[in-house]
């Protein structure tokens, strides 16, 4: 056969055909995935679809952690029972989803997602996930017309291939214990290796969020990713400007507020998607070492709270990942001649505009965001009776915090240097431990030691153009 026709024949195969697998069962006694280390809640719908006649797989995630010796944040399970029938079985089911329908089963705040087998599909190539929002099935029936539900159900093996990596495509069956592998995840798991199902090309062209979950699993799992996972992503990375910006930010919560965000960032550095995601905040990073490692210390702090069990808020993650383009910015505000806090707030506005023109932050976080902003501009002013009034501002906490990051990240360039001289962040650690008396002492001396009128509240602000944050 000429060669281009058996270059045109692959193109076609690759893009139009799912690849074949093979099925490979590891039985039982040759892996560790035990029924005592699965949520009792996942073995109920196992064990219920199995007795009613149906096929049950633990699928996803779950196996792969349990595999990986690791802790299951969910089980996801997948069944040859549709939908409906899924329904039948269960009295606390509920059916969610427009495209695909899923079965939730409840158990009281717990839920277990059970998902029918699914087949590939042309019309999916718009992004196939499970957790597809309703506002994007409803666009995809706009754009590609009405989906039939009678021909999406499919095989397991079908299911499998419709994955995106192999590790993720392992199904636990209830049936026998056994784990079925039709993509060869087992070994992939073996070697700490991700690797795309099919033609890496086509698999983020169907849905270019891939890019982004082939990051989010390399951080978390602490795998290598494939060489021919990770080549493509350099010429498709821009292809993420076509997800829509809500579904973005999901992705970039999961990515850098899931325990493993300094990791995920370096993998994004290294795949050049920073600066897709963050075009401003991936550009300053990548020019201004301070500004790095600022954002490094926001993401070890956002880790480190994870690990503890401590909560995390999308706003102060978002704060920090944004402050470096903001300061730069304000910074050139103040010198075009404007007033600090006008500055501030322009310049956050400007950077969050622009931010959400990829990755949609809700106004829920971008405005205490903005607060944490402002607040650098008030934590150097405690004269009088502004520290206490500081001290009961309901962002006091997330400001402190974010003050003492950016003293630990040292001063970003052409930011002055005062706070960091000043020793701001522990003057404010001293201040909260103090009691009533000694923080009336702190403020006295604070204000002994300024020049008389310069604690004159509105009379300072005009006069000092450049305020000591
Ligand atoms: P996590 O532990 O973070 O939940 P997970 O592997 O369970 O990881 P989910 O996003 O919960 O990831 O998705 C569940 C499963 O659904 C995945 O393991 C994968 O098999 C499949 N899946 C999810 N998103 C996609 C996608 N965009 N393309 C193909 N398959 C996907
Ligand atoms: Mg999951």
């Amino acid at each position: 056969m000429p060669k281009r026709l058996v270059g045109f024949l692959s193109r076609v195969f690759n893009g139009s055909k799912p690849p074949r697998a093979e099925l490979r069962v590891i039985p039982r006694e040759a892996h560790n995935v035990s029924r005592k280390d699965i949520s009792p809640h996942a073995l109920k719908v196992l064990y219920r679809l199995k007795d009613a006649g149906y096929e049950a797989y633990l699928v996803g995630g779950g196996v792969r952690d349990l595999l990986l010796g690791g802790d299951p944040k969910d089980f996801d399970v997948a069944t040859n029972a549709t939908p409906e029938q899924v329904k039948r079985v269960f009295g606390n089911c509920r059916l969610v989803g427009r495209r695909f329908r899923l079965a939730h089963i409840l158990f009281g705040r717990d839920v277990i997602e059970v998902a029918t087998f699914r087949a590939h599909h042309a019309a999916d190539d718009t992004g196939d996930d499970d957790h597809v929002a309703d506002d994007e099935d409803a666009s995809l029936h706009g754009k590609t017309g009405m989906i039939l539900r009678d021909n999406v159900w499919g095989t397991v093996e079908e299911d499998a291939i419709r994955r995106d990596f192999t590790v993720n495509a392992l199904y636990y069956n209830i049936g026998d214990f056994a784990i079925h592998d039709y993509v060869g995840g087992m070994k992939d798991l073996e070697k700490k290796r991700l690797r795309l199902i099919g033609d890496p090309e086509t698999r983020y062209r169907e849905d270019p969020v891939r890019m982004l979950r082939a990051v989010r699993f390399a951080a978390k799992l602490g795998f290598t990713v494939d060489d021919g996972t990770a080549r493509p992503i350099a010429h498709l990375k821009p292809l993420l400007h076509q997800v829509p910006p809500a579904r973005l930010f999901d992705e970039v919560l999961k990515l850098l507020l899931g325990g493993y965000g300094h990791a995920s960032w370096e993998w994004l550095e290294r795949f050049g998607l920073d600066e897709v995601l963050f075009p401003d905040a991936g550009h300053v990073a990548r020019r201004d070492p301070n500004a790095r490692k600022f954002i490094l210390a926001a993401l070890d702090n956002s880790d480190r709270r994870i690990a503890d069990g401590k909560s995390v808020t999308p706003a102060f993650l978002f704060a920090a990942l944004l402050w470096p383009e903001v300061s730069r910015r304000y910074q050139q505000l103040l010198a075009e001649g404007m007033p600090d806090i006008p500055a501030m707030a322009q310049a956050g506005q400007q950077v969050l505009d622009e931010q959400c023109r990829v990755v949609a932050i809700p106004r829920r976080f971008s405005a205490p965001a903005r607060e944490i902003w402002d607040m650098q501009l008030r934590l150097p002013r405690r004269s009088g009776k502004r520290a206490e009034a500081m001290l009961q501002s309901p962002r006091f906490r997330a400001a402190y915090d974010f003050l003492l990051l950016r003293e630990d990240a040292g001063p970003l360039a052409r930011e002055p240097q005062d706070i960091f001289a000043e020793q701001l962040g522990e003057w404010w650690s001293d201040y909260q431990q103090a009691d009533t008396d000694e923080r009336h002492a702190m403020v006295r001396e604070l204000d002994a030691r300024r020049q008389p009128g310069d604690n004159a509240g509105r009379k300072r602000r005009r006069r000092r153009r450049k305020p000591a944050n």
